[in-house]
């Protein structure tokens, strides 16, 4: 213990070893380590790192922001490439992509020289009005856990540790340090549990960041329930879970202990040295428990290289053509068309002589612009950004006039939304409103008064209320916070060179109070506490409960193209125990031009003994069709998919009885059904 080594000596000990088991060696520095030492490493320093321990050639652990782009420094001296939000790259319901921006997101994160990424954020959007829904992915848990294991296991595969975040019921940001969400046993299990257990299960996942928020009365990172209990002894996570930044302000040394929390960030408040030596001469926490939480960060200290030669770890890169190209690829095919009367869109380069380009967000740039803030952790400095105008002008150059006049022009395209200011799309704080800024609803108005061409394109990342002004334009595309290359992925869906295929993630209702969060102020926002009482009815599981019409349904989004649903077969009537059941369907593109179609599949217990939704989706396939072309797609349901949680057992269980198949091309437009029974 406490022996000094020579830097030769250093690299003969076991632990530096590389052909060394991984367990082998945790255990070998583990047992170097002094409690001092210990302690040492369980808080960190300078905002981003942990504490090095230069006795044993332990460097400081790096960690960065966030989850549109790495962001090694405050002030933006390291450019990095800027992806486009989690709510865009959600829409683009391809997990190919999410697995893309993983693996690239983190090539940056090596080149910068850090070793963990702090995303992906896969809070469940329970309303929209929370500062950070563009943060996150969505508000169904089935396609949250399918997006958030491909973007760890993207990460991860570059050998850097995903972090997910925010563990867990962060779903708003109002008295986000306080709160205390009161959410039922069976919505943790089916809505708000799902994708974070599936990280661990199907992805790995190396690292949990807590929530500030408490959960049920207690506080995220000292909470023995979800982290000890669930996230380590239910779900076998072998990570380690680090506090959010100064998540910790109100809670106890020895319940963080004890409760698993490895690492306290930014710095030590009740990691201190002195309160941990006082809590462990007091017996308020054993060796043993020091030593798991710390054997858990070694453990992702060699999962990510700490100890090996560079040259052994796969290659960092930052900025490079690939990464803006997978930006752009993403921005465009997150883009949702949600309104298109009279196939206003595409526009043909050929025909058209003027377009009027107006609204406040032609020029939104995430840096360098005249909006204050980029929204919090999650902005990152990006070496160039191609605005809406810059991306329009880049197409329209020679051939098509930019103006100002609507009245003059063939067609008027609106740049409308929010920005990331407080009291909008920000962490921090809520939005402040659901509807656009008055100056904006009144600009869309009166354009659509001089030119009833009028295309709304929204710069956003949550919904917004639209009711005031939607009949009056004929189309309305929602292009959310698309990243550094967002200009030219508008322009290049606008006049399609590309067809829009994205789809929401999120309900957009017609008025706020639809929302299931808005039924009282107990729901939504509290005050020290937060009540959940729509319970599992999130998103559009209330909307198909209560029978209201949204504004825009969960799954929708139109396309240049149309597609035929045909022949839904499955292969028995019955499934019985742990059979399988298989489906099949042909999707056609019966239109003229190549598209991309978001093939939903949603399931419906008939008859349960406890309420359950009237849909869930199970199951979704993004396919590529020629005009013409046709495609067999299939999809497999087990007993797991047709289970839910009856909080009376205690469990997951299956019922007998008939079963409802829906698929479609949105939670709403539903073009095939099949039934089916199951049986014990
Ligand atoms: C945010 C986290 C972020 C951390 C570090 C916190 O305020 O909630 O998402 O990773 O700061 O910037």
């Amino acid at each position: 213990m406490n022996e000094t080594y020579t830097e030769e000596q250093l690299q003969n000990l076991p632990f530096r070893n590389i052909k060394l088991d991984l367990e082998k060696r945790v255990e070998d520095l583990l047992s170097r380590l002094t409690l001092e030492e210990k302690f040492k490493l369980s808080a960190g320093r300078l905002m981003w790192q942990t504490k090095p321990i230069r006795r044993l050639g332990i460097t400081s652990f790096i960690m960065y922001d966030g989850p549109h782009g790495v962001r090694p420094d405050t002030i933006g001296e390291i450019k990095t490439t800027y992806f486009p939000s989690a709510i865009c790259r959600a829409a683009t319901w391809d997990s190919e992509l999410s697995y893309e921006f993983g693996k690239a997101v983190a090539e940056e994160v090596r080149e910068v020289g850090a070793h963990m990424l702090l995303a992906p954020g896969i809070n469940i959007q329970r309303t929209p009005m929370n500062g950070r829904t563009f943060e996150y992915q969505t508000e169904d848990p089935y396609l949250n856990k399918i997006l958030a294991v491909a973007t760890v296991k993207g990460i991860q595969s570059q050998k850097i540790a995903a972090c997910v975040k925010h563990f867990i019921c962060n779903n708003q940001e109002t008295n986000r340090f306080t709160v205390s969400s009161e959410v039922s046993e069976r919505a943790l299990q089916e809505i708000y549990f799902p994708a974070f257990k599936a990280t661990v299960k199907e992805a790995d996942a190396w690292s949990f960041m807590t929530c500030y928020n408490k959960v049920n009365g207690i506080y995220g990172s000292e909470n023995h329930n979800l982290l000890r209990e669930r996230l380590m002894g239910n779900w076998n996570f072998r990570g380690f879970v680090v506090s959010d930044w100064n998540a910790t302000a109100y809670t106890s040394t020895e319940k963080c202990v004890k409760a698993g929390l490895s690492l306290e960030m930014p710095t030590a408040r009740v990691f201190t040295k002195k309160n941990m030596n006082k809590a462990f001469n007091e017996g308020k926490f054993t060796i043993d428990d020091m030593n798991g939480n710390i054997r858990r960060l070694l453990r992702v200290m060699f999962l990510v290289g700490l100890f090996d030669d560079e040259n052994s770890l796969p290659k960092g890169s930052r900025n490079t053509p690939q990464h803006q190209d997978l930006a752009r690829n993403i921005a465009e095919d997150g883009i949702v068309l949600l309104k298109n009367e009279g196939n206003l869109l595409p526009l043909s380069i050929e025909k058209i002589k003027k377009i009027a380009v107006l609204g406040p967000n032609k020029n939104f740039r995430l840096q360098g612009g005249d909006i204050l803030s980029g929204g919090g952790s999650s902005v990152n400095f990006p070496p160039y950004e191609i605005t809406p105008l810059e991306g329009l002008s880049q197409k329209c150059k020679d051939k098509v006039e930019i103006i100002e006049t609507p009245s003059n022009a063939d067609i008027a395209i609106i740049f409308a939304g929010l920005n990331h200011n407080n009291g909008m799309d920000a962490e921090g704080e809520d939005r402040n409103s659901f509807g656009l800024p008055l100056e904006q609803v009144k600009l869309i108005k009166e354009t659509a008064k001089e030119n009833p061409r009028v295309i709304v394109v929204l710069i956003n990342g949550s919904p917004i209320d639209m009711d005031d002004w939607i009949d009056q334009v004929p189309s309305v595309v929602e292009a959310w916070y698309g990243g550094m290359e967002a200009g030219t992925a508008i322009a290049n869906v606008l006049f399609g060179d590309v067809n829009p295929s994205g789809k929401l993630t999120i309900t957009f209702p017609k008025k706020l109070s639809d929302s299931p969060a808005h039924g009282s102020k107990r729901t939504y926002p509290g005050n020290d506490a937060v009540f959940y009482e729509e319970g599992i009815f999130v998103g559009y599981r209330h909307f198909d409960r209560q029978k209201i019409a949204p504004l825009f349904p969960f799954g929708h989004g139109l396309s240049y193209t149309s597609f035929t649903y045909e022949n839904l077969k499955l292969d028995k009537e019955k499934i019985k125990g742990d059979e399988n059941l298989n489906l099949s369907a042909e999707i056609t593109n019966t239109g003229k031009v190549e598209g991309k179609e978001v093939v939903q599949m949603y399931l419906q217990d008939v008859k349960s003994s406890i309420e359950r939704p009237i849909k869930e989706l199970k199951g979704f396939k993004k396919i590529k069709l020629k005009s013409g072309q046709k495609r067999t797609i299939t999809f497999e349901l087990n007993k797991q998919d047709l289970s839910f949680y009856n909080p009376i057992k205690n469990s997951w269980i299956v019922e007998q009885g008939a079963f409802k198949i829906f698929i479609g091309s949105s939670s709403r437009d539903i073009l095939l059904e099949g039934e089916f029974e199951y049986l014990q």
